[in-house]
């Protein structure tokens, strides 16, 4: 989701950290694009895109990428680093214009994902006007599109327009085709679609095969099987790059079923610390209680934008019906809304159009709007046991102090649940300022 709220580059003064099949291999590091070994085409849009240097992942990963004999990858950072520039350059590079059958493929987890994909692969490829791009997605009828040409940005409306699946029919398949160009990038159940059912996709001379986001892959039922069954069908010397934001181990048994023995890059996620972040705790009798504390704190302390965290979707529904009856503007974000929707609600707020974003734990984590410095836990992560959840309060509350900034952090918990404060307390060696209720509610 973070892909479409990245509107600019996040630079990370974090270490990159590199695993290599081979340790005697000389990979090297490049701090200019001319480094590379580039097409000038290929340089040219990455000027165009107004990049001057490589990003920190991109430092790394991209002379991997390039490398002959083809070395496959996987780099793992967060969202907004420069990796889907740094693979649609690869995949720009590896595409020969004068063949006209599919050598790259990028699977994506989402429909909108592949769009934007796309989106990257015509702007930077704008100068190289002969490799020709199709999507494998939903209602795509097989038309292609070519990076850079008028005709492009019409194509790529149209296939906006076909959103509803029952129209598919391929134009490929109508005509008795299999698809010519050069790069596919596309959803794994189309993908597969088109290549066992529809038959216009051959894999066989696919060269380099990139597989984005794969934690969102592994997350999304179904995904990372048809991923596999994709591969199985690749020459067993195509180049393979794998991206993720996450390296954990779903992601790390996932990649090992389809790269033995890769290169790994990683990019530590910028550390979360709590040191520049205030934290206070206020403990109620009842969540009436704990909605009026919530509300003196907004009336009293909080200026400007706050997020608000909640344990459940049912809890955060019905905070957020409370206080818009009583006249707040606030925005809900909960894991059931589609990633676009998300990436909307987020830049509203972002834009400032709503003053309270109450969010479930699912958001808690890559959520960027830097204006935010004040955060509210209504009531503390826990996890199935009732401990308390470490990782996702570090995510909640870390949302209050980005990139440095000074932060505060209200947990607004039941009696029953207060132990959870103590324990948070231990865990992160942080003290936790009591706020007495009696301050924000008279007459209780
Ligand atoms: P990721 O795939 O890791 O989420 P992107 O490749 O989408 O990251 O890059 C995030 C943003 O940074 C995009 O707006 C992209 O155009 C920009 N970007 C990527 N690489 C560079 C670079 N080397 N210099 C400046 N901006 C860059």
């Amino acid at each position: 989701m973070n892909k479409f709220i990245h509107t600019s580059l996040v630079e990370s003064q974090q270490h990159v950290e590199i695993l290599q099949r081979d340790p005697s291999s000389p990979l090297f590091s490049i701090k200019t694009f001319e480094e590379l070994p580039l097409k000038k085409e290929l340089l040219q849009g990455v000027y165009m895109m107004g990049f001057n240097r490589p990003s920190k992942i991109q430092e790394q990963a991209l002379p991997v990428m390039l490398a002959y004999p083809p070395q496959n990858l996987i780099a793992q950072s967060q969202s907004g680093t420069g990796k889907t520039a740094a693979f649609v350059l690869a995949m720009l590079s590896r595409a020969s214009a004068s063949e006209k059958y599919p050598q790259c493929l990028c699977l994506a987890p989402t429909y909108e994902l592949a769009l934007q994909i796309g989106q990257v692969v015509r702007t930077i490829g704008k100068f190289c006007t002969d490799v020709k791009v199709n999507y494998a997605v939903r209602g795509n009828q097989g038309i292609t599109e070519q990076p850079g040409s008028e005709q492009a940005k019409g194509k790529h409306r149209e296939l906006h327009a076909w959103r509803q699946p029952n129209t598919f029919c391929s134009l490929a398949v109508l005509k008795g085709m299999v698809l010519e160009e050069q790069i596919i990038i596309g959803t794994p159940g189309t993908t597969l679609d088109w290549c066992f059912k529809q038959r216009i996709l051959d894999l066989t001379k696919i060269s380099l095969f990139v597989l984005d986001e794969a934690d969102i892959m592994i997350d999304m039922q179904g995904l990372s099987c048809q991923s596999i069954r994709i591969h199985r069908s690749l020459p067993k010397s195509c180049q393979v790059l794998l991206f993720s934001a996450t390296y954990k181990e779903p992601v790390r048994a996932f990649a090992e079923r389809i790269i033995p023995d890769p290169i790994v890059i990683k990019l530590r996620e910028e550390e979360l610390t709590l040191s520049n972040i205030r934290q206070y705790f206020m403990v109620c009798q009842s969540l009436d209680e704990q909605y009026r504390a919530l509300c003196n704190l907004y009336g009293s302390f909080i200026i400007g934008q706050v997020m608000i965290f909640c344990q459940t979707r049912r809890l955060a529904d019905w905070l957020a019906g409370k206080m818009s009856q009583e006249g707040h503007q606030v925005a809900i974000l909960t894991a059931e809304l589609t990633v676009v929707q998300r990436a909307s609600i987020i830049q509203r707020f972002r834009e400032g159009k709503e003053k309270v974003l109450i969010a479930t734990n699912v958001c808690a984590r890559g959520i960027d709007v830097q204006q935010v410095t004040t955060v509210v836990n209504f009531g503390l992560p826990m996890d199935l046991d009732g401990e308390p959840d470490f990782e996702t309060y570090l995510h909640r509350i870390g949302r209050a102090g980005r990139f440095g900034h000074r932060g505060i952090a209200f947990s607004v918990v039941q009696r029953d649940t207060v132990q959870l404060v103590h324990k948070i307390e231990q865990y992160f060696r942080e003290h936790f300022f009591c706020l007495s209720l009696q301050a924000f509610v008279p007459g209780d």
